[in-house]
C-alpha cells in the first residue's frame, strides 16, 4: 500500500479551524480572507498574520498552484504514513503555501503547475493533496 491509499489518523479540529475541515468533507479548499487588508491567509488563525485583525471571512481557493519545494520522505513520522513518499510545499495561485503531498517518489521540478485533489480521513474529512498538471 502506498501513501495515497493509507487511511491516515484524522487531526484534531478546534473552532478557529472547523469551517475549514466541514468544507473539506465537500472537496472545497477554504482560505481566510481579512476584510482590513484584504490579505488572504492559510492555514486558518484566529487573527489575520499582516494586520492582527479579527474580522476574518472565507473564500474558496481554486485549487492550482505551483510546486515552492519538495524532498522525499523515506522514513515515517508516525502510524498513517507509509514512505516513501513525497512532501511538498505548493503555492496557491491566490498566494498562501500550503504543506502537502504529490503522487509517487518524483521527481518534481519547483515551479511545477499542480492541481488539488483530496485525501480521504477516517472520519469523512480530506486532505488537500496535489498532483502534476502535466
Ligand atoms: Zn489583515
Amino acid at each position: 500500500m502506498n501513501a495515497d491509499e493509507t487511511i491516515m489518523p484524522a487531526p484534531p479540529q478546534d473552532p478557529v479551524t472547523e469551517p475549514w475541515w466541514q468544507a473539506t468533507r465537500e472537496r472545497r479548499l477554504l482560505l481566510q480572507h481579512c476584510a482590513s487588508c484584504e490579505r488572504v491567509q492559510y492555514p486558518p488563525r484566529s487573527v489575520c498574520t499582516a494586520c492582527v485583525a479579527t474580522e476574518l471571512g472565507w473564500q474558496e481557493a481554486a485549487g492550482i498552484g505551483e510546486i515552492d519545494a519538495w524532498t522525499v520522505v523515506r522514513r515515517s513520522p508516525g502510524p498513517g504514513f507509509d514512505p516513501p513518499y513525497v512532501l511538498a510545499r505548493v503555492r496557491l495561485a491566490e498566494g498562501p503555501v500550503l504543506l502537502t503531498t504529490l503522487p509517487g517518489s518524483g521527481p518534481y521540478r519547483c515551479g511545477q503547475p499542480v492541481a488539488l485533489t483530496w485525501r480521504p480521513l477516517s472520519d469523512g474529512r480530506r486532505l488537500p493533496v496535489f498532483a502534476p498538471l502535466e
